[in-house]
């Protein structure tokens, strides 16, 4: 079998590159859209596919509350179950355990118990757990369970979750997988240098198929947070996919590819479209503004999206007006065909060795975009 993951161009510390799944290739740098429950809200996987998507992410803690990996399972796993057969990248549940913070009831080295946002019960996630969960769904990209901690957390508990974050990879590292399917560790450390090289030694020791770059994005200033990107995408492999998790705006997009991150996720663009917002290449338009009541103009000239090529601004701000569930779809559609558009120029631009000079007049227009 040939190599996982290979970089197939560079610039600066930037990278294109392609990863290899039991589900097909995903060129990288790579976006990834959420679909949370089993669903990118409300876009079908034909339409995913059309935007350019190579990669979907599902989400552990709720799929196993809700419907239940078993289900899922006997449904013949998580790709026929949505009916999207490419590339899916699961997260192991740590990070909705971790952020939801008046939900969870204690943590220890064996694993997290907190209370279900589904009906209150105490629930306990372990590392076997997240694993089995995860080989269950028959993802094509398993992460490890870790500890998330919000920004400002202090250097002994930073420390603390660094320390279980390892032990609790260790512990999953060889556990069943489903076919195929790759397991990614995830740092932790926050902003802490030191802390966030031991969390990369340790895990590099033990050895993934790729690493992502957890506990960042979680609230910290964007500064600190792009210098930390930089150190901690350092300290991993040359050869391994990096992933930044959580990042979707279309600067922060840029800025981590420019650090060296191959792949990243973020509800971002169906979020922003659910508060009626669009983004183009000149910042985000909020639809329900009067100024696009009998604006003809596509949401961005030239975008070949389903939205721009049939509708006018005016016609989808009357649909978010009157709360009507195209409005939403056709926002969603655009918002993720702008991302997946950029990130897509971007790795031309790499393979180019122009991406410098390319991200800064990308950013020109798209300041007003964050
Ligand atoms: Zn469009």
């Amino acid at each position: 079998m040939s190599e996982t993951f290979s970089v197939i161009a560079r610039d600066g510390a930037a990278r294109a590159g392609v990863l290899r799944t039991a589900h097909g290739e995903v060129p990288t740098p790579a976006f990834m859209p959420v679909g949370t429950k089993g669903t990118v809200k409300s876009v079908d996987p034909d339409e995913l596919r059309a935007l350019g998507a190579g990669i979907v992410l599902g989400n552990a803690y709720h799929l196993h509350f809700r419907p239940g990996e078993e289900l899922i399972a006997e449904l013949g796993g998580l790709h026929a179950f949505m009916g999207w057969d490419g590339p899916i990248l699961t997260d192991s549940g740590g990070f909705q355990v971790f952020s939801l913070r008046d939900t969870l009831l204690e943590v220890d080295d064996d694993g997290v118990t907190f209370r279900s946002v589904y009906d209150g019960a105490p629930e306990r996630f372990t590392p076997e757990l997240a694993a089995r969960v995860q080989e269950r769904l028959g993802s094509d990209v398993a992460m490890c369970l870790d500890i998330c901690l919000p920004a400002g957390a202090d250097r002994s508990e930073l420390e603390e979750a660094v320390r279980r974050t390892t032990l609790w990879a260790q512990q999953q590292r060889d556990l069943p997988r489903a076919p195929g399917q790759l397991r990614f560790a995830i740092t932790q450390g926050g902003l802490d240098g030191e802390l966030r090289r031991r969390s990369s030694e340790e895990l590099v020791a033990l050895g993934f198929d790729g690493y992502a770059i957890g506990g960042l994005s979680v609230g910290e200033h964007r500064e600190p947070m792009f210098d930390a990107t930089t150190e901690a995408a350092a300290f991993l492999p040359e050869e391994k996919p990096r992933y930044f998790m959580g990042i979707g705006d279309p600067e922060g997009v840029l800025e981590v590819i420019s650090r060296g991150v191959d792949m990243f996720d973020c509800v971002l663009p169906t979020r922003t479209a659910r508060t009626g917002s669009a983004l183009t290449r000149e910042g985000r338009l909020n639809l329900r503004n009067a100024r696009f009541a009998r604006d003809q103009r596509p949401l961005e000239e030239g975008c070949s999206c389903p939205a721009c090529t049939r509708f006018s601004r005016a016609y989808v701000r009357h649909l978010v007006n009157q709360q009507e569930i195209l409005g939403l779809r056709l926002l969603s559609l655009h918002n993720l065909r702008f991302l997946l558009d950029l990130v897509a120029a971007a790795r031309r631009a790499i393979e180019r060795g122009e991406f410098l000079s390319w991200k800064e007049e990308a950013l020109e227009g798209a300041k007003g975009a964050m």
